[in-house]
């Protein structure tokens, strides 16, 4: 494995082989000397073989989005343009989502566990101010901006998202302020009522005081994109900012911290 991605493959996936032997798929882009350049990479090993499979080339948003299905997440209904009209539940608040490239069609774990607690916390007094750290298709900054009726800010490091979140904005009516840049480092100290941040395990822990920061004494910080696994040390690291709440879906975990007063 190591040799095919110093070779500069794009991807690698393990299959069981005949007893004895493993399978590696190895993607790559075609080149004329792939195989040949394979070969004398591989040649410290005696026992490889190497077999060429061509790839169909596939449009991958156009297949998302064809698998793509209306859903329940709490009290939201997650759908596309394209599924309108829908029949919706008495309180029910219907989130547009165009799957594009951008992360956040509402089908992952970690989202579905924001929007719970985003619900939540919305039942319990709808927060004035929202900041949602790594926006991606801005799902939760909508979803808040739609079932709070207040100001929400988004931050990305990604252009893209930044670009998908503000067509997701319009197709919601609703006035998200986007900003492209790193983390929560730009935004003023205790300005937020709510911070949600869906990242991932090293980049909450790395980034503890930044997220805390722009937090409004008594304010709510949502914690998602780790495993149930990490959640004791996610949980650790943030326990001084106050008292916390998890949810898990699956292998997902989720944590509400409410900063003391
Ligand atoms: N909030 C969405 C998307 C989460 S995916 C949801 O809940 O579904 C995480 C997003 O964080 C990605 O869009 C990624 O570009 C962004 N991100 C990662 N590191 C970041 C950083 N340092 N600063 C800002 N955004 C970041």
């Amino acid at each position: 494995m190591a040799i095919l991605w110093e070779a500069g493959t794009q991807g690698l996936e393990v299959q069981p082989g005949a007893p004895g032997c493993v399978v590696l798929l190895a993607y790559f882009p075609a080149g004329p000397a792939l195989e040949q350049q394979l070969d004398q990479a591989l040649a410290v090993i005696p026992t490889a073989r190497i077999e060429a499979v061509s790839v169909p080339e596939v449009d991958w948003v156009a297949q998302v989005r064809q698998g793509f299905r209306p859903a329940r997440v709490g009290c939201f209904l997650i759908a596309a343009p394209w599924h309108l009209p829908l029949s919706r539940e008495a309180g029910e608040t219907l989130l547009l989502v165009e799957p594009g490239r951008a992360f956040g069609t509402g089908t992952h774990e970690s989202t579905r566990l924001c929007l719970r607690f985003l619900q939540e916390i919305a039942a319990h007094g709808r927060p004035r101010w929202t900041l949602d750290v790594g926006t991606g298709s801005g799902i939760l900054a909508i979803a808040a901006a739609l079932l709070c009726a207040h100001p929400v800010v988004a931050v990305d490091n990604d252009p893209d998202a930044i670009e998908g979140a503000r067509h997701q904005a319009r197709l919601n009516q609703v006035d998200i302020r986007l900003l492209l840049g790193d983390g929560a480092r730009a935004l003023a100290a205790s300005a937020f009522d709510l911070v949600l941040a869906n990242l991932s395990a090293p980049l909450l822990l790395e980034r503890r005081d930044e997220l805390a920061r722009p937090l409004a004494a008594g304010g709510a910080l949502v914690l998602a994109g780790f495993l149930a696994a990490d959640l004791a040390e996610v949980q650790a690291a943030f326990a001084s900012l106050g008292p916390g709440r998890s949810r898990t879906d699956g292998e997902w975990a989720a944590l509400l911290v409410r900063k003391a007063a």
